[in-house]
């Protein structure tokens, strides 16, 4: 970038920023960048199916490379730390111990990975897809007129281990900014040029394919004689609005030079109706819309991670799954190692050090923000102080250990959600430092419209993983996805409105 290249978006006129608008409404309908519509008064096939563009940025937003590319090199560790923990249930159950009175999805997982010990495991490989968040660190730091010579860091928003989704949405728009800067319909003289060069592509698809089928690989041979093949075992939530996400990866599974079957069940209904297990513990999947018996290979997570799943059928449901000898990706210990109570722990002095190497936790280390647990522990203590005051709050956020976005109670609101909520419950939370990431801009297009102003991304990079015990099999980085939203909003999660599916324009 040269001194005088330095406004970015370039500013258009609204003839040409509503061509491009439409330009890039029509290549989400051509390429399925969509969210479905359940209408639930009106089911398929009576009534219409209809859809909406996921919403995403118009311009790729300004992301510095070096810090896409240290989240990249990072991600190998954060893989081994993760399959490490997920394999040591002493260390897991001390963590989250104090969660089980009071927080009913850690005490469902618990319960049922406690039946599941009884009864023994029948299988011993376990995979994993991955997702790490960050955000940048800086303060006061807008892209692109101060990057120079600023200080900027990158900092860890979560680790996720459980049903990580928008790969296939964020490939999808990564695919639209590359043929929008082909075109040249960013094109405007004396701004920030976008390069083609400049944005990454993202092998997400090919690569979560891949990890399935090398877990369906280490699965082995089909041992049923009831089974006519094995295959994967999508497990999704029923009237499913992210369909377009899910479904590429199993599509992709099917065109692999070697086909790996992949079917699909809603949670907890069709595993309860359709699924059963064999004495040695085979899980066959005997739907009536399939003309065969399946023998489950690798069950892939992508329901129940809500507290609401697990009623008596949820819970029946998923300890069946757990019972089997199908790989599962993840493990209930690997599901709960998504827990921010997780994260929380692993800053504590010497807790990575446990796992991984010296060298590799201070890595890591350096990507944590402050975390307090709201326990009655000394640091809980002077967390509670923190997050009670209505000044020191502002610079928190308050998080329970629930996936999907939505739970977060931010800032200003902590001291009333807090006095509002049984003190009993509070060691449900943890109280993270806020991340003060640098403004850039951007124009936002969502259902909502088009939306122009400072805007903060949020880059998460995929890992894949398999383990057998203590062993890892498979450490590999997966693809990425870049979220960006409105400077103003909290939340990030763009299927529930908040953000836009973005792609780093590197510099
Ligand atoms: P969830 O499981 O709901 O995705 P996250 O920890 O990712 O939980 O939080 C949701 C959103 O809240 C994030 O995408 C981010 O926009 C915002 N957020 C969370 N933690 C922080 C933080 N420490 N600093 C700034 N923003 C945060
Ligand atoms: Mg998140």
């Amino acid at each position: 970038m040269t001194e005088n290249e330095k406004s970015y978006p370039p500013e258009f006129t609204d003839e040409r920023g509503l061509a491009l608008a439409s330009n890039i409404i029509d290549y989400q309908l051509n390429h399925g960048s969509l969210l479905k519509h359940i209408d639930l008064a009106a089911p398929f096939p009576e009534g219409p199916t209809t859809c909406s563009p996921v919403g995403v940025t118009v311009f790729p937003t300004l992301f510095p490379r070096e810090q896409f590319e240290r989240a990249h090199e990072l991600q190998p560790i954060y893989n081994e730390l993760y399959c490490a923990v997920a394999e040591d249930e002493e260390w897991i159950f001390d963590t989250i111990q104090p969660l089980l009175p009071i927080d009913p999805l850690a005490a469902a997982l618990w319960e049922i990975y406690t039946q599941v010990k009884q009864m023994g495991h029948a299988q011993d490989i376990s995979a994993g897809i991955f997702r790490s968040d960050y955000m940048i660190q800086g303060p006061g730091v807008d892209f692109p007129v101060s990057h120079t010579g600023c200080n900027v860091s990158l900092k860890q928003v979560e680790f996720n281990t459980f049903s990580c989704a928008g790969g296939t949405h964020a490939s999808k728009a990564g695919d639209m900014h590359r043929y929008l800067a082909r075109t040249g319909a960013y094109r405007s003289d004396g701004n920030v040029s976008v390069s083609y060069e400049a944005l990454p592509r993202n092998p997400i698809l090919p690569s979560l394919a891949a990890c399935l089928g090398d877990a369906h690989e280490a699965y082995g041979p089909k041992r049923s004689d009831q089974a006519s093949e094995k295959g994967v075992l999508f497990v999704v939530q029923p009237n499913n609005f992210n369909v377009a996400d899910e479904r590429p990866i199993e599509y992709a599974l099917w065109d692999l030079d070697t086909p790996v079957p992949a079917c699909r069940a809603e949670f907890p209904s069709d595993i309860l109706d359709y699924t059963t297990l064999t004495e040695s513990r085979e899980l066959l999947f005997h739907p009536p819309w399939l003309p065969k018996t399946i023998e489950v290979s690798v069950v892939y997570m992508r329901a129940g991670y809500e507290v609401h799943e697990y009623d008596a059928a949820g819970k029946e449901a998923r300890l069946r799954l757990e019972l089997s000898a199908a790989v599962k990706c993840p493990s209930l210990l690997g599901h709960i190692c998504t827990f921010k109570k997780v994260q929380c722990a692993l800053i504590a002095s010497g807790a990575l050090e446990r796992f991984v190497s010296p060298v590799e936790a201070e890595m890591l280390r350096s990507t944590f923000m402050a975390m307090y647990p709201l326990d009655e522990s000394e640091l809980g203590m002077h967390a509670r102080r923190l997050a009670t005051d209505p000044v020191l709050a502002r610079d928190y956020i308050l998080k329970p250990s629930l996936e999907g976005g939505g739970h977060n109670v931010f800032g200003d609101d902590i001291p009333d959600f807090l006095a509002s909520t049984p003190e009993e419950k509070w060691a449900a939370y943890i109280l993270m430092q806020r991340i003060v990431p640098p403004s850039a801009a951007n124009v936002l297009l969502s259902p909502r419209g088009l939306d122009s102003g400072p805007v903060v991304s949020e880059l998460g990079v995929f890992g894949t993983c398999l383990w057998k015990r203590g062993r890892v099999l498979r450490n590999s980085v997966a693809g990425w996805s870049f979220k960006t939203k409105d400077e103003e909003v909290n939340e990030m999660s763009v299927v529930k409105g908040y953000g836009c599916f973005d792609t780093p324009l590197l510099f």
